[in-house]
């Protein structure tokens, strides 16, 4: 693979993730673009590009990085999808961001509209048990996104999320890999010196969890006006928010 194809998520992972992963890039009728991250066998990723589209398109799309991301994390057993799709949802503009290809005003503009979604409905239960798009990529993007906050309010932001992802990949853990979900978070909270993830987890995987997505959006400095977000440098988390999205 072209290893400026994935600069973004080599970027975030601290390298990149999966080596030998293969791109197979499928010709698709009109303007499709989407892709699926495979690691039976080896890592790869199949590309569907539609003939009214190029290679140069698929390089800028969110499509594409968001398949890249999934080569950065092990291959779990089916009822953990959300970890997977959570986690590609959440790192994909966020990588972007780093690289300078989305503003932080863009990137937490689409999380503080998206991440209702993923919120408990009536009725629903844990993310291992309601498998609904909501729950699955927003409800997985919400436990990232918390386990990132929460490891740096932990560690006076001297990690992040990023750092407990590279120790999983640096282990081996990429998508060509099984792994059992509790190996996964037990190597991230190592490399990171708290128990956010599992913490989390047994908050919102068996469970509905309960979770105050204004509050902590307060907390970070982030309000919504009209269609666009205002960012306030004086909230309590405004360090760590800026943390998240800032370019490097
Ligand atoms: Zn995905």
């Amino acid at each position: 693979m072209d290893p400026k194809l994935g600069r973004e998520v080599s970027r975030y992972f601290g390298r990149f993730p999966a080596d030998g992963a293969a791109l197979i890039v499928l010709s698709a009728p009109g303007d499709q673009i989407h892709g699926r991250a495979r690691g039976t066998g080896a890592a790869s990723i199949l590309f569907f590009l539609g003939s009214d589209l190029d290679i140069a398109d698929a390089r800028r799309s969110w499509e594409l990085v968001h398949e890249l991301v999934h080569l950065g994390f092990p291959s779990l057993p089916r009822r953990h999808l959300w970890v997977e799709e959570g986690l590609a949802t959440y790192v994909e503009p966020i990588a972007r961001a780093r690289a300078g290809e989305l503003t932080p005003e863009k990137v937490w503009r689409d999380l503080v509209r998206g991440l209702p979604q993923g919120l408990p409905r009536p009725g629903d239960e844990g993310l291992d048990r309601t498998h609904t798009w909501g729950r699955t990529y927003w409800g997985g993007a919400l436990f990232w996104l918390l386990a990132d906050v929460e490891i740096r309010e932990q560690t006076g932001n001297r990690f992040g999320l990023e750092h407990a992802l590279h120790a999983v990949v640096a282990q081996g853990g990429s998508i060509a890999e099984r792994w059992p979900l509790r190996r996964a978070f037990e190597v991230g909270d190592r490399a990171v010196g708290t128990r956010v993830l599992e913490g989390l987890y047994a908050k919102m995987g068996p469970l509905p969890g309960d979770v105050d997505l204004d509050a902590l959006f307060r907390r970070l400095g982030v309000a919504l006006r009209g269609k666009a977000v205002d960012f306030d440098d004086r909230a309590p988390l405004a360090r760590v928010r800026r943390a998240i999205t800032e370019r490097r």
